[in-house]
């Protein structure tokens, strides 16, 4: 039976409990999950890009996901998709802010390649609030995010804000 194959692109700036939220339900639909870390976003980014995708396999690591790659991409994201082969772009639903930009996002993708489907994931409602930004700002003021990313991200974070101190 042929695999099925999705791509989950984001800037994963770093990688959060939400996140991961996403690439489980993905996987129980998918049998093969790209993750597709955008390397040079318009917006400002904490973590380089090979930060982050290093950050996104130790975070996943503990989750003994099988067939979940990780990979940087500096292109149209629908070209990566043809290329990897892959059905379906995977995207997350947080709260009806997510809306007007996936909506637009999908809409372009499709347009560009009428062949590849967009799918969105609900994501839990205890990471409904959750964004890589949110993590950063807390961490940044001291305070404790364990709870939203796992140890290794919390590490990461902890380095880098160090060396943006030294
Ligand atoms: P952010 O918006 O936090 O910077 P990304 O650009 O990395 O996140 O987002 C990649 C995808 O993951 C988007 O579809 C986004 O909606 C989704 N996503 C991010 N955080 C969550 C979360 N807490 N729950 C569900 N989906 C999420």
């Amino acid at each position: 039976m042929p695999m099925s194959s999705a791509i989950y692109p984001g800037h994963f700036d770093p990688i959060t409990y939400g996140h991961i939220d996403i690439v489980r339900r993905a996987k129980k639909l998918f049998d093969r999950l790209i993750i597709a870390v955008v390397a040079n976003p318009r917006r400002p980014v904490l973590f380089s890009a090979e930060e982050r995708v290093k950050i996104t396999r130790d975070a996943l690591a503990e989750f003994n996901l099988e067939c979940v790659e990780v990979m940087s991409y500096d292109r149209l994201l629908i070209d990566v998709a043809k290329e990897k082969g892959v059905e379906a772009v995977v995207r997350g639903l947080r709260a009806n802010s997510d809306f007007d930009y996936e909506f637009q996002f999908a809409l372009t993708n499709r347009d560009l390649n009428p062949e590849i489907e967009t799918v969105f994931f609900m994501t839990a409602g205890e990471y409904s609030f959750l964004s890589s930004s949110i993590v950063t700002e807390v961490k940044h003021y001291g305070g404790n995010v364990r709870s939203f990313v796992p140890r290794t991200v919390d590490e990461a974070l902890t380095r880098k804000f160090a060396s943006l101190d030294s």
